[in-house]
């Protein structure tokens, strides 16, 4: 059973990969970051205080009250940072979508670490990089050894990599959501009340965006998709009723309908609804429910309006989407694998 600290507890947090919206979000909780600052001590913070990860290692095991680790495992580096803040963290939080989901980084796992180096570092319009220089993972320089993380073949979430006892969805999680969660955990470790059942999905809803979307829906029948500036869609009516691929159906509560309140359609990004895994098959078996043909090659063309589909409907998901097992196969461990058995 965890055992929380009764003096002032240890607060850390991590940013692995990811765009750092997370950790801006934080921020957005604003004054209340006293309160924060009043009720734990910040023991490692890169982005906002300097502490090394040296002094992290230092710390005994456990001694971290709590971390909310923001970002995806796309490198050695990131795995490592994982691993050690799983070691000294009694409540490690999987914090914002890369972390839970993979969300954009993982993105990158339709495609292989090979494709994506060629593309950075040769073919993208925007690179100059005439002698083809890839990044190396030991430099020998004067002073010494430079050393690079190895890029994984794939993206996996955090808990694809450690234990995880808690989620935070959202890109980035909604700064009352920051504050609710941080609230009920200063209270718990406060007043001794009890933590939520591990595993446990906080700071988010328990039913779907479509529950908290204010606008009307009727029996959807759809005959043709279209992108948000190519109509002006009714404001009071569902998008997906007008076309506009929303993945509200797919996606959990707790944002406050953020997105569509405002216009634009849902883009999914507090993850898979709950009691799903996998958020594009939720959503492309929620469309398949409402397209209005029943001849095949009229929902081709239908289904062909839909613009980059695997952006669409894994956005935010694609790496919880994949079999842990297969993550796990990352990078070197891959190959190695690949190796032994060739
Ligand atoms: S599909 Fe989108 S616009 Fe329609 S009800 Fe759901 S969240 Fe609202
Ligand atoms: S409406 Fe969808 S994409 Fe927008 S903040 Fe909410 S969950 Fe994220």
């Amino acid at each position: 059973m965890t055992t929380l600290a009764k003096t002032k507890p240890k607060l850390a947090l991590y940013w692995a990969a990811s765009c750092g919206g997370c950790e801006i979000a934080v921020h957005d909780i604003k004054e209340k970051i006293l309160d924060v600052d009043a009720a734990f001590e910040i023991v490692f913070w890169p982005v906002a205080v300097d502490f090394k990860v040296k002094d992290v290692e230092a710390l005994e095991d456990g001694e971290i009250d709590l971390c909310l680790f923001n970002g995806a495992i796309r490198n050695s580096d990131n795995e490592y940072m994982a691993g050690l803040l799983r070691r000294k963290a009694k409540i490690l939080v999987a914090f914002g979508s890369c972390a839970c989901d993979g969300c954009i980084p993982a993105l990158s796992n339709t495609t292989s670490r090979a494709a994506t180096f060629d593309w950075v570092y040769r073919d993208s319009p925007s690179t100059v990089n005439p002698d083809d220089v890839r990044p190396q993972e030991e430099t020998e320089v004067p002073v010494g050894t430079l050393r690079l993380p190895t890029f994984w073949e794939r993206v996996c979430t955090l808990g694809q990599v450690v234990d995880v006892d808690y989620f935070v969805p959202g890109c980035p999680p909604q700064a009352h959501q920051i504050w609710a969660v941080l609230e009920a955990v200063i209270d718990i470790l406060e007043h001794g009340k009890p933590l939520p059942p591990r595993g446990s999905v906080l700071g988010a809803g328990d039913r779907t965006c479509c529950d908290e979307c204010p606008r009307t829906r009727e029996e959807k029948k759809i005959s043709r998709f279209v992108r948000p500036h190519e109509i002006i869609a009714d404001p009071t009516k569902c998008l997906l009723d007008q076309g506009i691929v929303c993945m509200g159906p797919a996606t959990r509560s707790g944002c406050g309908a953020l997105c569509v309140s405002v216009g634009m359609p849902c883009r999914g990004c507090y993850g898979p609804a709950p009691n799903s895994k996998d958020q594009g098959t939720k959503m492309i078996s929620a469309l398949a429910s409402v397209i209005d043909s029943n001849d095949p090659d009229e929902i081709d063309r239908i289904l062909g309006g839909i613009v980059d589909p695997v952006g669409t409907f894994y956005r935010f998901s694609m790496a919880s989407a994949t079999p842990a097992g297969l993550s796990r196969l990352a990078g070197r461990d891959r190959e190695a694998l690949q190796e032994r058995t060739s």
